[in-house]
């Protein structure tokens, strides 16, 4: 679908600047900050920096904008990594701000001696104060005044380790009467003494994000520095640090960041969740995460339409969940494999099959010509799904009931004969003979039945978990929805079937496969699965079953 669509306006952007010779090639980055991991909105803006970079035929970094030492971690670098790769991406450079605190020294130094840099003592209040609001202007205080041998000096100190946490910051020495608060003489270094992911104790000053990341995408001769909309009021002073140090011009667009229904996408709150424990990990399969989506058996494929469809849009909105799940369902229609599982089992015995089981061959996915068949046994006692039986049936109840015929999937036609219950009226098993002439396939019986149900043969069954999950929230739009966003989770986002009966193929599966249970849903196998204990998880329904209430 690539092919058909218009070009995006940032796609229209990077043909004018090839074609005006503005530039020979492209190089786009993706910048996340390793303080969680990454989300359905990261994928969006993965998809976009990598998928203009490979259609134009330019290059990507992915570079980890780690100048904040308190809130990141390598477990999260490392995940950011796996992430991208599964999404099918491969990064040109991986780099780090961290590596460029050096630099970014260098370049506050540069400021200091144009006179465009100050040391401020102020506290944060007094500077908050001083900046005026967006309607007067603010006022420049007696720090402004310093020499640049003075501040020179002080910002050497300030490296050194001389000065306590928020006891002095450099400022850039702007405009205090900017309509623009961002250039109000912005801070661009703090004090801070912590220790630091990759530079441990090296640093105790650490340049803030406006100072470090239009210098990084600079360094990197990065010439679409794309990033979401709250960044727009940041382009100026992303232009005056470029303009000022005289540096690879990098230039920054913006695109609205990705919302969507029944979820949260901040990293702070998925944080929160995992942390209050609301759900078992960063890759819970209810998760936003990439890799709770991977877990729940969510395709990369999937994703990457999904991120196709959407498009790229100037203004927020809030994208339905349903369009991701039709992408995943899409895909997965064309590669499941298919198979039989029964979630709640009704014993039915074929009275007039008196053969030893036999081996049937079904069909792994019709969707695809190559996928081949599979063994399914079939004997004397299976099960069917209870729900599948009624004992008084209404008219147009096409499946099994007594004296009723349906088609076992890839079997035979059965008729139930006869309905068994124990001393209290429940339903034990059901009756039934079958018709040796129906065999799927090879069909001489002459009769048509319109129900199929998915069955397994009870001697041959592997019990397996079958953990079904339901959106994490119970309203749409929930960073819009009063009170705190944990008031609406959806209590019942996981139900688990603890003994479901598969069918033996799933034994000789892998956690790659996908399956598709026949009649029942979209099912991957979770992580936690072993041969002695099959775990899958639901990715997905069959049909869109979610009703607004
Ligand atoms: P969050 O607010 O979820 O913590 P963030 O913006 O702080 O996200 P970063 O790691 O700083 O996360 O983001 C890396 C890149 O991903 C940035 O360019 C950012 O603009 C982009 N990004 C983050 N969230 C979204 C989103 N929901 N939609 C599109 N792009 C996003
Ligand atoms: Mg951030």
């Amino acid at each position: 679908m690539s092919e058909e669509r218009s070009l995006n306006f940032i796609e229209e952007i990077v043909e004018e600047d090839l074609k005006s010779g503005k530039y020979q090639s492209i190089t786009t980055r993706f910048p996340p900050e390793p303080n969680g991991y990454l989300h359905i909105g990261h994928a969006k803006s993965i998809c976009l920096n990598f998928g203009l970079a490979k259609k134009y035929g330019g290059t990507t970094n992915l570079r980890f904008d780690d100048t904040n030492p308190t809130t990141e971690e390598t477990e999260y670098v490392e995940s950011i990594k796996d992430d991208v790769r599964w999404l099918g991406f491969e990064w040109a450079n991986e780099f780090y701000a961290s590596d460029y605190f050096e630099k970014l020294y260098g370049f506050a130094v540069q400021l200091i001696q144009k006179g465009l840099a100050y040391v401020d003592d102020s506290t944060s209040d007094e500077i908050a104060h001083q900046k005026g609001t967006p309607t007067s202007p603010g006022v420049r205080n007696q720090f402004a005044e310093r020499t640049v041998e003075e501040n020179l000096q002080i910002f050497t100190e300030m490296r050194e380790g001389k000065y306590e946490d928020g006891s002095k910051v450099l400022r850039a020495k702007i405009d205090m009467a900017s309509p623009n608060m961002l250039l109000r003489d912005p801070i661009i270094y703090r004090i801070k003494h912590a220790h630091h992911h990759r530079t441990g104790d090296k640093w105790c000053i650490y340049p803030m994000y406006d100072f470090a990341h239009g210098q990084s995408d600079s360094i990197e001769h990065i010439t679409h520095s794309i990033c979401t909309l709250e960044f727009v009021p940041h382009r100026d002073l992303y232009d005056w640090c470029i303009e000022q140090l005289g540096i690879f011009p990098s230039r920054q667009y913006e695109f609205a960041r990705l919302n969507m229904t029944y979820t949260v996408m901040s990293k702070r709150k998925l944080l929160q969740l995992v942390n209050e424990n609301h759900v078992s990990g960063w890759d819970d399969p209810r998760m936003s995460t990439i890799s709770g989506m991977r877990r729940r058996g969510y395709t990369a494929e999937a994703i990457r339409d999904f991120c196709e469809r959407i498009g790229v849009a100037k203004r927020e909105n809030l994208i339905d969940v349903s369009l991701l799940e039709f992408c995943v369902r899409e895909h997965l229609n064309k590669i499941a494999l298919r198979r039989m599982v029964v979630f709640d089992p009704l014993k039915i015995v074929i009275t007039n099959y008196n053969n030893d089981a036999e081996m049937l061959s079904s069909e792994n996915n019709p969707e695809d010509p190559d996928g081949g068949h599979r063994d399914v046994p079939f004997s004397r006692e299976l099960y069917i799904e209870r729900e599948d039986f009624m004992e008084v049936a209404p008219k147009k109840y096409f499946r099994l009931a007594p004296g009723q015929m349906v088609r076992l999937k890839s079997a035979y036609i059965i008729k139930c004969d006869e309905v068994i219950k124990d001393a209290d009226g429940n339903i034990t098993e059901l009756h039934c003979s079958y018709i040796p002439e129906s065999k799927s396939g090879s069909d001489t019986s002459g009769i048509n039945v319109k129900g199929t149900l998915h069955w397994v043969s009870i001697a041959h069954a592997v019990t397996a978990e079958v953990r079904l999950y339901d959106r994490l929230f119970k309203v749409e739009d929930v960073a819009n929805a009063e009170g705190d966003f944990k008031d609406h989770i959806n209590e019942n986002s996981l139900e688990i079937i603890p003994n479901a009966y598969a069918e033996p193929a799933l034994l000789n599966d892998t956690i790659n496969d996908r399956y598709q249970f026949i009649r029942k849903g979209y099912f991957s196998m979770d992580k936690e699965s072993t041969k002695e204990k099959l775990v899958f998880n639901r990715t997905v329904t069959l049909k869109d079953g979610w009703k607004k209430s």
